[in-house]
C-alpha cells in the first residue's frame, strides 16, 4: 500500500505543467559573485542589499557571540530564551527606526504570522493591499476578523471600501508593503496615513524591502515619507538589508507589551541564536555610523538601470534598487534567465501565478557588494542575450 500516492500525482502534475524545479547549490556564501552549482556568476537575485551577509565585522561579531553566549537558546523568548544581546538589539532598533519600542521575532514572515492574529479580533476587518507579501496574506487568514482587499496602491478602490465598510467593524486595519518585491514600487504611505485618520483607522507597514534601502542611513519608508508617529505598526526584517535573519515590529511601548503576551512566534518558538542577534547588532550599527552602504547601494543601481535603458531594455516603473527587466511572455522570460545563467549571470524569471500572465519578468538585485565591473559584465550580457532573444 502507498499511502503518499497522491502526493506523487501532484509532483507529476507539476512535471506535466513544466513548472517542478530543484533547488540550485550555492556553494560559498552569498555575495556579489558565487559559486551556483559549480560555476561562478554575476549574483543578480539576493536581497543582500548592502553586502552585510560577509562584512567581516558581522561575521566576526556572530562569532564572538557565539563564544560569550553559545549556539543556541534553549527555550523560548517568555521561559529563558530572553538573552541579554536580544534586548539590547531591541534598544538599538528602537533608536534606529525612531520609534517607541521594537519587539524581534524569528524573521520577517513569523513576524506578520504572529503580529496581525495578535492585533486584531472577531468584529475588526483588515484592508490589504492586492499585491502584499504571501506572509502578509497568510496573517490575515490565522486572524479572527473579516478581511478586504484593494487594488494595487489603488487610494480610491481603499477609500470606497472604507466608506461602504468602515461602520459595521470596531477596529479597521491597513496593512501594506512599503517596497512591492516584484515591481520595486512604494505604497502610496501618506495617503493611505490620511485616509487612516479620516476614517479612524489603524496602519501597518510591511517595510521588508525599504529597511536599510530607503529612508535617512536605510531607515526605511515611513522615514523616506517623513511619518514618524503616524504608522501604528512597522515591520522591517533583519534578513535582507540587514544581511542576517530575523523580523521585528516597530511600534509604542503598548504594542511591544502586548506582543510579549500574545505574539504567538515568541511564546511557541524558539528565540534567535546568539549569532544571529550578535551579527545583526553589528549591520545595525554600521548602518546607524555611515551612509556608505546605503550610498554604494543606490549609486550602483543608478549606473545599471540608466546602462538598461539606453539599450532599450523596458524596466518598469521602480522607485528601489530592485530592477524588473519586463519580457512578457513566461517562456520568453524563462529562456533568457537560463541563457543568461549559460554565460554568467543569475538573475532570477518572475511569471505567472507569482506576477500576472504576461508580464515575465527578469528581476535584478542590485547590491551594495557589486563592483562596477561586475554591473558592466551583467548589462554586456545581458545586451548580447538580449538581442540573440530578441528582447531588445
Ligand atoms: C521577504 C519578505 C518577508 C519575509 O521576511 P523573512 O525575514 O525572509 O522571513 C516579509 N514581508 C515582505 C514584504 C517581504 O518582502
Amino acid at each position: 500500500m502507498n499511502n503518499l500516492k497522491y502526493l506523487e500525482k501532484q509532483v507529476e502534475q507539476l512535471k506535466e505543467d513544466g513548472v517542478y524545479r530543484t533547488l540550485p547549490i550555492n556553494e560559498g556564501p552569498c555575495d556579489n559573485r558565487i559559486s551556483l552549482n559549480g560555476k561562478e556568476v554575476v549574483n543578480l537575485s539576493s536581497n543582500n542589499y548592502l553586502g552585510l551577509a560577509t562584512h567581516p565585522q558581522v561575521e566576526e561579531a556572530a562569532i564572538e557571540a557565539v563564544k560569550k553566549y553559545g549556539a543556541g537558546t534553549g527555550s523560548v523568548r517568555t521561559i529563558v530564551g530572553n538573552q541579554a544581546p536580544l534586548e539590547e538589539l531591541e534598544v538599538l532598533l528602537a533608536e534606529f527606526k525612531r520609534e517607541e519600542a521594537v519587539t524581534v521575532f524569528q524573521s520577517g514572515l513569523n513576524c506578520n504570522i504572529g503580529a496581525i492574529q495578535a492585533i486584531v479580533n472577531k468584529g475588526d476587518l483588515i484592508i490589504s493591499d492586492e499585491l502584499n507579501h504571501a506572509s502578509i496574506i497568510d496573517g490575515v487568514r490565522l486572524s479572527r476578523a473579516d478581511k478586504a482587499i484593494y487594488k494595487h496602491s489603488d487610494m480610491e478602490d481603499l477609500e470606497g471600501i472604507l466608506k461602504e465598510k468602515r461602520d459595521d467593524y470596531n477596529n479597521v486595519l491597513i496593512i501594506t508593503d512599503g517596497v512591492f518585491s516584484m515591481d520595486g514600487d512604494l505604497a502610496k504611505l501618506p495617503k493611505i496615513v490620511e485616509l487612516a485618520k479620516k476614517y479612524n483607522c489603524l496602519t501597518y507597514v510591511d517595510d521588508a524591502h525599504g529597511s536599510g534601502v530607503l529612508g535617512e542611513n536605510g531607515r526605511g519608508t515611513v522615514d523616506h515619507f517623513h511619518l514618524h508617529g503616524q504608522v501604528d505598526f512597522i515591520i522591517g526584517t533583519l534578513s535582507k538589508a540587514i544581511g542576517v535573519i530575523g523580523g521585528y515590529v516597530a511600534s509604542k511601548k503598548v504594542v511591544k507589551e502586548w506582543l510579549l503576551h500574545r505574539g504567538r512566534p515568541l511564546l511557541f518558538s524558539t528565540a534567535l541564536p546568539p549569532a544571529a542577534i550578535g551579527a545583526i547588532i553589528q549591520s545595525v550599527k554600521l548602518l546607524m555610523n555611515s551612509t556608505e552602504y546605503t550610498d554604494q547601494l543606490w549609486d550602483n543601481a543608478r549606473y545599471f538601470k540608466n546602462k538598461l535603458e539606453k539599450l532599450g531594455f523596458d524596466i518598469g516603473h521602480s522607485e528601489t534598487p530592485i530592477t524588473p527587466v519586463m519580457v512578457g511572455k513566461e517562456d520568453l522570460t524563462m529562456k533568457f534567465s537560463k541563457r543568461l545563467l549559460e554565460e554568467g549571470v543569475f538573475v532570477s524569471a518572475i511569471v505567472f501565478p507569482t506576477v500576472p500572465k504576461n508580464t515575465g519578468r527578469l528581476r535584478c538585485m542590485i547590491s551594495a557588494a557589486h563592483t562596477k565591473e561586475d554591473l558592466d559584465f551583467a548589462v554586456e550580457t545581458m545586451e548580447k542575450v538580449g538581442k540573440e532573444l530578441k528582447i531588445i
